[in-house]
């Protein structure tokens, strides 16, 4: 009878568009919630975050664990054309990683579900395998088994399990005074989406072009960076995986406190703003699969990660403002409009 507390939306039509994928989010961890499911009779298990971080993290008998999952579904997160096979194997495992990475966490194994339409090549799904196979070399962990269904659009499903060093790091441990950090420079994979998508084969010449490129289709998780943010002392994380600015007001809004950036403190990928000058800073403050981290903590410590960390940055801080409210500030000290705000799936 508890399933009853829970309000559908009866008569009303809503569709998962009208409510977007964070308002969908919501309501379904309010059910989940609502639902107060028992915990597990396995013996010693302690939970302990939920859906709304990275990952999910219980505790284990000698640390805590972590678990998270992403999905790439075809003509959704890549086209053909844009994003060799291979790459979308790598791409998938890479955005999980990221995940593992946010925790201060060090990956174990992946789980991998395949929908495939019938007629797909047997040649495409073994070049996504090496490209995962590839990601898990690099990264060090398992790849321990999966599931295959038939399906109308080509989709692949990953899940991690992690294990943090300590912590783990969470969205929601960020508190006013604290300075707030990027593990490196951004718009890397947006500026390389867009010359990948450009009619103009011309645009992909070149060594900048290429960086960019690179940074779309083979995005490094910063795993090392976790584990260095843990070393240094910091307890509040996540990866940028929706564009920096979307990104830290999901942080901002978790932690229940306001961010201000610095516009001119905002790494820009060099590449970007040697070819795309006009658009660099947009696409740095807004272009999704970035997958740096995010993170913040006392100032003189963020100042020193900056100091040890080759590409870290001190970007802004964290304020008492309107929880989830972030505030860019240009140069010359003005609001700066930002145009998009972040990667929204459902709308
Ligand atoms: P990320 O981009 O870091 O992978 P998401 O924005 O996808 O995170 O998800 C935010 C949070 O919501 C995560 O804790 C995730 O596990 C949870 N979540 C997303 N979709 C669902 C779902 N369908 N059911 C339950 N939890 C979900
Ligand atoms: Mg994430």
């Amino acid at each position: 009878l508890r399933w009853s507390a829970v309000t559908v939306d009866n008569g009303t039509m809503t569709t998962v568009h009208d409510v977007g994928e964070f308002g969908l989010i919501d309501r379904l961890a309010r059910i989940v919630a609502d639902a107060r499911l028992d915990a597990p009779t396995a013996p010693g298990f302690r939970m302990r975050l939920g859906i709304g971080d990275d990952a999910a993290a219980w505790h284990a008998d000698d640390g805590v664990m972590v678990t998270t999952t992403d999905t790439m579904v075809e003509g959704v997160h890549f086209a053909q054309g844009t994003t060799p096979w291979r790459d979308v194997g790598w791409k998938v495992m890479a955005a999980n990683l990221s995940d593992i990475a946010a925790m201060g966490a060090l990956p174990l194994h992946a789980l991998v579900t395949l929908g495939l339409p019938g007629e797909t090549l047997l040649s495409v799904v073994e070049e996504m395998y090496y490209g995962m196979l590839e990601a898990c070399d690099r990264y060090r962990l398992l790849l321990v088994g999966g599931d295959t269904v038939s399906a109308f659009n080509l989709f692949i499903s990953v899940t991690v399990t992690g294990r943090c060093t300590s912590g783990p790091l969470t969205r929601s441990a960020a508190r006013p005074g604290d300075a707030i950090g990027v593990t490196g420079s951004m718009g890397g994979s947006a500026g390389g989406l867009r010359l990948l998508q450009s009619p103009d084969s011309d645009t992909l010449q070149g060594s900048a072009a290429q960086v960019l490129a690179q940074a779309h289709r083979r995005p490094a998780p910063r795993l090392e960076a976790g584990q260095h943010l843990v070393r240094a002392g910091i307890r509040c994380a996540m990866d940028i995986s929706d564009g920096l600015r979307a990104d830290v007001a999901k942080l901002a809004l978790a932690s229940g406190v306001g961010a201000r950036v610095q516009a001119a403190q905002v790494p820009v990928e060099p590449c970007l703003t040697e070819l795309l000058p006009k658009e660099a800073l947009q696409l740095a403050l807004n272009g999704g699969e970035e997958y740096e981290l995010l993170f913040t903590g006392r100032p003189e410590v963020v100042q020193r990660i900056v100091r040890e960390l080759p590409g870290a940055a001190l970007i802004g801080e964290v304020t008492a403002d309107t929880p989830g409210s972030v505030v860019v500030i240009d140069e010359d000290g003005t609001e700066l409009s930002v145009m998009r705000l972040g990667w929204d799936h459902l709308r």
